[in-house]
């Protein structure tokens, strides 16, 4: 059992009023809160041994780089990597993401296929799309049914030799949907497909064994998992990872610059162009730490109870739909209610201190699957309550009297 009370206790945002009443925070799926142990590392960094990595003799470089690279090694535990060096940072699942494509530029050519789900975020569209630009490769797409579930009897007949490259998230942000990646992944290999799985929106709620899912590469952001901005991870098989060319050249990533041919630095370096978010690094450890604390099994557990009450209270109420109804999902709401757009309905709710997010949820073509402009999105995290539902059910309540 997971004490709410003190857990909310670790979360000073938590304390505060927006618009006169106290912060009810249901954007989690965008972006989850930081605990104080995390602000601490943050701080502790700054105040203490604030320098530049890899390259100093000195104290505070040689400090610095330490933590960095142990929080390197906490993401490995934390997923279950092989190796310390199969673990990339990276800005985030748009960079890691963006990584893999360019590098594939020079594996993949024309006719070869890629498959992408119908339910990916942007950021795990547009840069395949650029790929088969560059290419000739086909982007082939993983249709969905109307509860937000992936035809697998349809990927089963998209399948086939050419198949060359499969990207899926491993849970979609604005549907909630857990896919099935093992049996992805499986049929993938059985072609000889490369698989990546976007992990942003798995990362805050389970954990993936990237061994034990025989997964090529796995993506997350540091942010979403109680962690800072501007810092994630890409987790990429060894052989994968030499086989794919340097994606930025700079500082750090070389062993041997001459005007006539540089050589490239070994993993993960090969990956680490410049100077990068020393301090992000070292918080996305800490953040690790703290849910690793809390208990992820716990954490899943009582988002599940969270996910069933809402879910249940929701659809009480008149003319509300919710969109992504899939048997395994987990706690991201997206409903409207008919007859009010949904920025409506989100700006009532930010007057009584509720923050939701409104709009595409960066996933237009899930919006236009359901022909609809966008969805009002509740999503919860393990530090939200019972009583916060009910603040949430009220306030739609007394949004559709307003505008209805
Ligand atoms: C948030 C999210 C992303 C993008 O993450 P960034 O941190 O913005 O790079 C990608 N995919 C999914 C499923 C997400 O939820």
């Amino acid at each position: 059992m997971l004490d709410i009370k003190k857990i909310r206790e670790d979360f000073p945002i938590l304390k505060r009023e927006v618009n006169g009443k106290p912060l009810v925070y249901l954007d989690n799926a965008a972006t989850s809160q930081t605990p104080q142990q995390v602000i601490d590392a943050i701080v502790d960094y700054y105040q203490n041994y604030n320098a530049n990595i890899h390259r100093g003799v000195h104290t505070l470089s040689q400090e610095a780089t330490d933590k960095y690279e142990q929080a390197r090694l906490k993401i490995q535990k934390h997923f279950n990597a092989a190796k310390s060096y199969e673990i990339i940072f990276t800005s985030g699942t748009t960079h890691s993401i963006n990584l893999v494509a360019n590098g594939f530029s020079s594996l993949i050519k024309k006719g070869d296929e890629v498959l992408v789900s119908a339910m990916e975020h942007h950021s795990n569209i547009v840069p395949w799309q650029m790929l088969c630009e560059r290419t000739g490769a086909i982007l082939k797409v993983i249709p969905m049914n109307q509860e937000g579930e992936l035809r697998m009897d349809v990927f089963d007949d998209l399948l086939s030799d050419k198949t060359k490259l499969i990207f899926c998230n491993h849970i979609s942000n604005a549907l909630g949907t857990i896919n099935p990646i093992e049996e992805i992944i499986e049929k993938a290999h059985k072609v000889g497909a490369a698989v990546l799985i976007d992990g942003a929106q798995a990362a805050p709620h389970l954990v993936a064994d990237v061994q034990a899912l025989d997964v090529d590469f796995y993506t997350c952001s540091a942010h979403k998992i109680c962690g800072p901005t501007g810092v994630g991870m890409l987790y990429g098989k060894e052989e994968w990872l030499n086989k794919l060319p340097p994606y930025q050249g700079g500082g750090e990533m070389i062993a041997e610059v001459t005007f006539e041919k540089t050589t490239y630095a070994d993993l993960p370096h090969k990956f680490e162009a410049g100077t990068p978010n020393i301090c992000g690094g070292i918080a996305f450890g800490a953040a690790l730490d703290y849910m690793n604390g809390v208990g992820f099994k716990e954490v899943a557990k009582y988002e599940h109870e969270l996910l069933e009450y809402a879910t249940q209270e929701l659809l009480k109420i008149d003319g509300l739909k919710i969109y992504g109804t899939a048997k395994n999902k987990t706690s991201v709401i997206s409903f409207n209610i008919e007859g009010i757009h949904p920025y409506d309905m989100g700006s009532i709710l930010d007057k009584l201190g509720i923050a939701v997010r409104t709009g595409h949820h960066c996933a237009q073509p899930i919006m236009d699957f359901f022909k609809i402009p966008g969805t009002v999105r509740a999503s919860f995290a393990f530090y939200n309550t019972r009583e916060e539902v009910d603040v949430l059910i009220a306030g739609v309540l007394k949004a559709k009297s307003m505008l209805l």
